[in-house]
């Protein structure tokens, strides 16, 4: 009986392994001709100034248009993307795309627009540098133009590096993020020592401002708190009028969030500004 148990219990195991690496292997070949057939976009959510209501920049977001007309989020597709090392191509992909697009935008009558891309762990440890200089010259988008949005955990991984990677783009007047601020392990001794420039508060703090006394008052010092240092900070995942009237009240001067617009395409996005900033 033990072994017959045995037995079954292994077939289960083996069984939900080779399902999982099958899942993964047609996930990852999936992602590769996805690659080669531009499926891979992204759209953009409006980053708000709360007291204007004015857009005063955007955050470029990947999406999978699959030939089957369903769109990906990166939940389903950017763990394996991590996993297999495409994450590089891929984010390569929408650092172009989104660099392009800032730069046609600041030329046809929505200029100013500060586009933040997110840096995968890869990355930010595969010669970022030299890759976002090389985007910068190619799509002749003024550096100031564009932000790197990296979570705290990619920035702890090599302290050194991170540093004097944080230097070199500063020099040439590249913004930086920490992005998903408060969830991972940073120390107030690096927010110091890090060239950066902006703090986005994660959302899972946004989301009970109202309800729950700790996160709002990690919010609220983590506003002032940035205020302090001179950082710029955006509360992320606004979705209601009294989530937005508390950050307002408490000082934030930037948000994102579906109370303002979800990540648009590239016409939606353009017609969502031209509204809002009355251009
Ligand atoms: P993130 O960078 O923290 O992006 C914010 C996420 O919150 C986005 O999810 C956005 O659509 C969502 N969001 C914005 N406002 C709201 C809101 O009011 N309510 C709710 N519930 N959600 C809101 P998304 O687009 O699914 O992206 C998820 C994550 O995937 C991103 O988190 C980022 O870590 C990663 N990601 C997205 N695009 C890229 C990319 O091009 N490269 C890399 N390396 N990672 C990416
Ligand atoms: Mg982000
Ligand atoms: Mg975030
Ligand atoms: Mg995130």
């Amino acid at each position: 009986r033990a072994k017959a148990r045995e037995r079954s219990s292994w077939r289960r195991f083996d069984f939900s392994m080779v399902e999982q690496v099958t899942r993964r292997l047609a996930m990852e070949k999936n992602i590769r001709k996805g690659l080669e057939n531009g499926e891979f976009v992204p759209y953009y959510q409006p980053r708000v100034d709360i007291r204007t209501g004015r857009v005063v920049g955007m955050e470029a977001l990947v999406r999978w248009l699959k030939p089957d007309g369903t769109v990906g989020n990166p939940a389903d597709f950017i763990p394996v993307a991590e996993d297999t090392g495409l994450i590089v191509q891929l984010g390569e992909r929408v650092l172009r795309d989104a660099c392009e697009q800032a730069r046609r935008w600041h030329l046809s009558g929505l200029p100013g627009l500060r586009v933040a891309v997110n840096i995968s762990a890869h990355q930010f440890r595969a010669n970022l540098a030299e890759l976002v200089f090389a985007v910068l010259e190619d799509s002749g988008l003024d550096p100031e133009l564009l932000e790197l949005e990296i979570t705290e955990s990619t920035m702890m991984s090599d302290l050194g590096q991170t540093v004097s990677l944080l230097e070199q783009l500063a020099r040439r007047g590249i913004h930086t993020a920490i992005d998903d601020f408060g969830t991972g392990h940073s120390s107030l001794y690096y927010l110091k020592t890090f060239h950066i420039n902006t703090l986005k508060i994660d959302r899972s703090f946004v989301r009970d401002i109202l309800n729950d006394e700790n996160d709002a008052n990690i919010v609220s010092t983590v506003i002032t708190m940035a205020q302090n240092l001179s950082l710029q900070v955006v509360a992320e995942g606004v979705e209601t009028a009294e989530q937005l009237d508390f950050l307002r009240r408490h000082g934030c001067p930037e948000v994102q969030g579906y109370y303002y617009a979800r990540p648009l395409p590239v016409a939606e996005f353009e017609a969502y500004v031209r509204k809002t900033n009355g251009w």
